[in-house]
């Protein structure tokens, strides 16, 4: 029987063979998941035998990160914004560069005035965003919205995981049409399918071929989601409320645009840690609808299909 230590060099052979990235990170973070210990203790157990089932289960697990799953759906979680959150092939796996929108989404909420906001996130996923904001800011409630069911189950599981769960309802619901288009929303928040199909050929195998790609494509062109978004969103913002949008690569003329003609003005575009305009807050000036403060307000104007 191979002793951990054994084990992770195996495993960081087989993986570097294949050209995975970081292969013994890899190897530490798989032992770690099995034998249910961090990574410091992994390195600090390795001249321990690996028991029998363990070890073929890592093999197991080896073998698949090695054809090309993503890790993350092997261990089944990934961090975000310091929080861990349970993904499965059937949510997008939370991204660092989101945690752009989820911080700006965070301080704008902070800032609330009594009793709190009242946010939406649009195509949650995992609910990595709502749960994250919701975390950080107590006095907001939430709607938490997917077309999926499953995604909905595993955004229910992390709300439930992270204690905000009498805080974010969840709806099956394909964008805003489920509210009727009045002002019931402080902020609407959403990183949406943005790749466009023709570049699907140019995605790595390890996006393409292993993550929901409901959740990765918006159509041909990329800005599918936004064209019916933005629209949608505008009348259900309050006036003074934001909308926070994550951007793909390139989309940032295309979606401002869109956004101020929808009458929402775009105050900032955040830029990710590699220079790329990634996301873009709009705010629609005061004075443009009435909304009230209230936390009834996004619950009375729900419409069950
Ligand atoms: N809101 C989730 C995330 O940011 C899911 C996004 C998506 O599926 N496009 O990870």
């Amino acid at each position: 029987m191979p002793t951990v230590g054994d084990a992770r060099m195996w495993a960081a052979e087989e993986l570097r063979r294949v050209e995975v990235e970081s292969p013994i990170l890899t190897a530490d973070l798989l032992l770690a998941f099995l034998l249910d210990y961090d990574r410091v203790r992994v390195l600090t157990s390795i001249k321990d035998i690996l028991p029998d089932e363990i070890w073929s289960k890592f093999q197991a697990l080896v073998h698949r990160r090695a054809s090309g799953e993503p890790l993350q759906y092997l261990t089944g979680t990934r961090e975000f914004y310091g929080l861990d959150f349970r993904v499965t092939p059937e949510v997008l796996i939370p991204r660092p560069e989101t945690e752009l929108l989820a911080e700006k989404a965070i301080d704008l909420m902070k800032a609330w005035p009594p009793p709190g906001p009242i946010f939406v996130d649009v195509g949650t996923g995992s609910g990595c965003i709502a749960v994250t904001v919701a975390r950080h800011v107590p006095a907001a409630v939430g709607w938490v919205l997917d077309i999926s069911p499953r995604a909905l189950e595993i955004a229910g599981a992390n709300a439930r995981r992270h204690g905000v769960e009498g805080r974010v309802h969840m709806v099956q619901a394909d964008l805003l049409s489920c509210f009727l288009p009045v002002p019931c929303f402080d902020l609407i928040l959403c990183n949406p399918p943005y790749i466009a199909l023709d570049d699907c050929d140019s995605l790595p195998s390890v996006v393409r071929d292993f993550e929901p790609h409901q959740a990765l494509f918006g159509g041909r062109s990329g800005l599918e989601i936004y064209e019916r978004l933005i629209p949608e969103a505008a009348p259900r913002l309050v006036s003074g409320g934001y909308i926070l949008l994550e951007l793909g690569s390139g989309q940032v003329s295309e979606v401002s645009r869109l956004v101020e003609i929808s009458g929402i003005q775009v105050e900032t575009v955040m830029d990710d840690l590699q220079g790329i305009p990634r996301c873009l807050v709009g705010r629609k000036s005061a004075g443009v609808q009435n909304g009230q403060n209230s936390h009834h307000r996004g619950r009375s104007t729900f419409r069950p299909d």
